[in-house]
């Protein structure tokens, strides 16, 4: 079967097709979102251009629940967002514990080992959540310098107990980074609150735009610590580090020192902000903070719990802990005989929704459904349901015909 659209070669503009975006990430954008990043440059340092990225700044002290000053954009994906905080905080030697409960605190140790630190790991089965005693323990033991967790890691569809763990990081004096990429905005997070120094994220999870920016926000404690391993001083680099050589921030692009100067009131030139992906992000939070971040999570959880309602009524078993699923996530066994990657060409290719598989171990195992940003909606879950009933029915998977779409419309009240 053709896509809704002719193929077209190089010589045409590209068209991408109408899908609806049902996977871990990314999901469709908001339209007003890429209104948004169709607008006109403005020059590197224009007044406008400079209070643009100021009033961003402000807007994601609100995302973040933060009185940070610094909270900004790092221009990259995601993953540059964490490697921007891990290579700017950390020095070689020193010691980091890293929370493995899925595929990107895998991420997180790879990273880790590779600015030179000495990583231990606390391992919890996939699926699971971490215990703060657990944490507490492993800090006594081990001494580290820095806890690194994903909040939510999307391959596993878990939510960490980010508060208890913030708790015993502060009473212990241990720094705490967090990527909280896939649950930010779905879930709550509360980076004053819960005392976390570091945190980096994503627009297109629940913030509901495309990937290609990293807010970051940097508590008191981490930009201390980031400006402490690296200075400039008349315009030569010089490393400042208790321990002396070695301590230099590897990187230039991501040295988030760097990056503050270019944001803070001196504009020390860095890199050329990503004036499209500034506009863009800006955007993003400034719709969130008008429908109330306390709404939003609302509706990611209303939303994600008539999805889980729907599968479930389907004949099919939810994946994980639901006690600590992320409400913007499900995770779902794809059933005994069916074939999920046939099942996910299907739902592509008749009804162009993409639904995702997972990593690793649950490779081919569960998939998984989002549910967040513009299309955490009534409307994607119940085209979502349905075409899936079909598929599974096509399968020959037992199921009682609209029983998913009951259990949703319950999950509405
Ligand atoms: C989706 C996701 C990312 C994405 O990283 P990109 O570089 O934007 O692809 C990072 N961390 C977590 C926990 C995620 O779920």
């Amino acid at each position: 079967m053709k896509g809704q659209l002719p193929h077209t070669g190089p010589e045409e503009g590209f068209s991408p097709p109408q899908r609806l975006l049902m996977g871990p990430g990314p999901i469709n954008c908001d339209p007003r979102v890429l209104r948004a990043m169709s607008h006109q440059l403005v020059g590197q340092f224009d007044p406008d251009m400079t209070r643009c990225m100021n009033e961003t700044m402000q807007l994601y002290r609100g995302v973040f629940c933060t009185q940070n000053p610094w909270t900004f954009l790092v221009d990259s994906t995601s993953r540059g967002g964490i490697e921007a905080c891990l290579v700017s905080l950390l020095a070689p030697g020193d010691r980091v514990l890293v929370g493995n409960f899925g595929r990107f605190g895998a991420l997180l140790q790879e990273i880790a080992v590779r600015c030179g630190a000495v990583v231990q790991t606390i391992d919890v089965p996939w699926g699971e959540v971490l215990q703060p005693e657990q944490v507490a323990e492993a800090i006594d033991r081990f001494k580290p310098r820095l806890v690194a967790l994903v909040q939510g890691d999307t391959s596993t569809t878990m939510c960490q107990p980010l508060a208890e763990i913030g708790e015993v990081c502060r009473d212990k004096d241990v720094l705490l980074y967090c990527d909280a990429t896939a649950s930010i905005a779905g879930n709550q997070l509360l980076v004053d609150e819960w005392h976390l120094d570091a945190v980096s994220v994503g627009l297109q999870k629940c913030i509901g735009g495309p990937s290609g920016s990293a807010p970051v926000t940097l508590g008191e404690a981490a930009v201390a610590e980031i400006r402490k391993r690296h200075h400039v001083e008349k315009g030569i680099l010089a490393a400042h580090h208790e321990e002396g050589e070695g301590a230099r921030i590897a990187s230039n692009y991501f040295d988030l020192a760097m990056i503050m100067d270019y944001w803070g009131e001196e504009r020390l030139n860095h890199h050329t902000e990503a004036a499209s992906m500034l506009f863009c992000a800006r955007e993003c939070a400034r719709l969130l903070l008008a429908e109330g971040l306390d709404s939003v999570i609302e509706r990611h959880r209303v939303n994600g719990k008539a999805m889980a309602d729907g599968l479930a009524a389907m004949n099919l078993k939810l994946y994980g802990d639901q006690a600590h699923r992320m409400n913007n996530v499900v995770g779902v066994y794809i059933p005994e005989g069916v074939d999920g990657d046939s099942v996910r060409k299907q739902m592509l290719e008749q009804y162009a929704i993409e639904i995702g598989t997972s990593f690793g171990p649950l490779h081919g195992v569960i998939w998984r459904i989002g549910v967040m940003g513009y299309n955490a909606r009534p409307d994607a879950v119940f085209l979502t349901l349905a075409a899936l009933e079909q598929c599974l029915i096509g399968a020959r998977h037992p199921l009682s015909p609209g029983a998913a779409r009951a259990a949703a419309l319950a999950a509405y009240g």
